[in-house]
């Protein structure tokens, strides 16, 4: 029953959210991505495929750990699903894997995706090097001198750069430029989105590659811990790493759900992109959303430390859950996710993302609220790629 509604339907609807705005040629081309996804997920062969590369190219199932030293200093049961152990660091080569996968199932040679820091175009890079696939990055050209060290990776790993040199050169455009390159080119090739959004059927697509985290967590949980979590946390951007843990959880009433957002430097516009918290609804990048927006519904730039979480809508999943109550979506700012990168790193020897650092901020917060509690935090990735950001910003930090 429950899980009947919180499936898309038939027009890509998650409640009043979702859907496909998109011009009739390229609908009609997501209705055969659609098409060819349903078949390839009850295609044994194709499952075999992906949980081969999943287990021996991954490295999955990536272990829940028990953070005893976090745990006793603040008063909670707290463990963590270590996505980022996975290759190339993070959750990301999930959907990766399974997208480039359906592209060659549908005879497609090339992948087209956009790039903010880099970490998705690494992903998908990754992923078209071991399928054989051509690959063209999106990327603005300020994020290509930002991320220098994510622009080698995609180069080395045989990705062409495509630097996009309008407006703020940053994601937005980097979006609207793939997605105008896509439209010429849909027939050979296939759009790599980075996240669960988009329109339908992308946001469907992702959050099934990335239940893997789930199903593997709540398996893993009940064996280890002899229950349930109480509460299970995660940091959303657009999203795919909160659905694909959620969705292992969902129908478990007495679980309850935490969705992170990124309070960036405060409330105002432009200074974070919690785009539940503060979004309103309106049509982005094909899909309807909770966006952030001005009084006069232009899109307004998204901002966090993580850059990986900056985009200034998110996965019309989220928007229905948020609605109907099932996930509290709630904040973590840029200082605090900083606070909780060291206190992590410190305790558990461990070194997470910025954006993962968002939902370890939040698990220790609700730890000290409510004493006592079994949390699980999905660590969506590691902070290698932060470390250089963090030592200056720690530097800059005024406390
Ligand atoms: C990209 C990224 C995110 C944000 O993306 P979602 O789609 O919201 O999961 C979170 N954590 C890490 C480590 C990332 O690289």
């Amino acid at each position: 029953m429950l899980m009947e509604k919180l499936t898309a339907d038939k027009q890509g609807y998650f409640g009043k959210f979702g859907g496909n705005y998109l011009p009739d040629d390229l609908k009609m081309e997501f209705d055969r991505i659609y098409k060819a996804f349903q078949e390839a997920i009850n295609d044994v062969s194709f499952q075999q495929e992906l949980n081969y590369l999943l287990k021996y190219y991954a490295g999955r199932p990536s272990p829940v750990y028990y953070a005893k030293n976090l745990s006793k200093k603040y008063g909670a049961d707290i463990y963590f699903k270590r996505e980022d152990l996975n290759h190339t660091g993070a959750h990301k080569i999930n959907h990766s894997l399974g997208e480039a996968l359906l592209a060659k199932r549908m005879g497609k040679k090339k992948l087209i995706a956009e790039t903010g820091a880099g970490q998705h175009g690494v992903a998908t890079a990754t992923a078209a090097a071991i399928m054989g696939l051509e690959c063209d990055i999106y990327m603005g050209a300020v994020d290509i001198i930002k991320e220098k060290p994510n622009v080698d990776r995609m180069k080395i790993l045989g990705a062409n750069i495509v630097s996009v040199e309008s407006g703020t050169k940053t994601l937005k455009e980097a979006v609207d430029e793939a997605f105008i390159a896509y439209s010429k080119e849909y027939e050979t090739a296939m759009y790599a989105i980075g996240s669960a959004v988009g329109p339908h059927p992308f946001p469907t697509i992702i959050e099934h590659f990335q239940s893997v985290i789930g199903t593997e967590a709540r398996a893993q949980f009940l064996e280890q811990a002899e229950t349930l979590p109480d509460c299970v946390v995660a940091c959303v951007g657009g999203g795919s790493n909160a659905i694909g843990m959620f969705s292992g959880f969902l129908e478990d009433e007495s679980v309850r759900l935490f969705g992170v957002e990124p309070l960036g430097k405060g409330e105002k516009v432009g200074d974070n992109a919690a785009s539940i918290t503060y979004g309103k609804e309106g049509i982005i990048h094909g899909f309807k959303s909770l966006v952030l927006q001005d009084e006069e519904g232009n899109i307004q730039n998204a901002y966090s430390v993580a850059s990986g979480l900056d985009y200034p809508a998110v996965g019309p999943k989220h928007c229905y859950l948020h609605e109907i109550g099932r996930v509290k979506y709630d904040v973590i700012t840029d200082d605090e996710a900083i606070n909780a990168f060291y206190e992590l790193s410190r305790e558990e020897g461990i070194i997470p993302a910025l954006e993962s650092s968002h939902a370890v901020a939040y698990a220790l917060k609700l730890a000290k609220r409510e004493p006592n509690k079994k949390i699980l935090v999905n660590l969506s990735g590691r902070g290698d790629k932060d470390i250089e950001f963090v030592m200056k910003y720690k530097n800059t930090m005024t406390k």
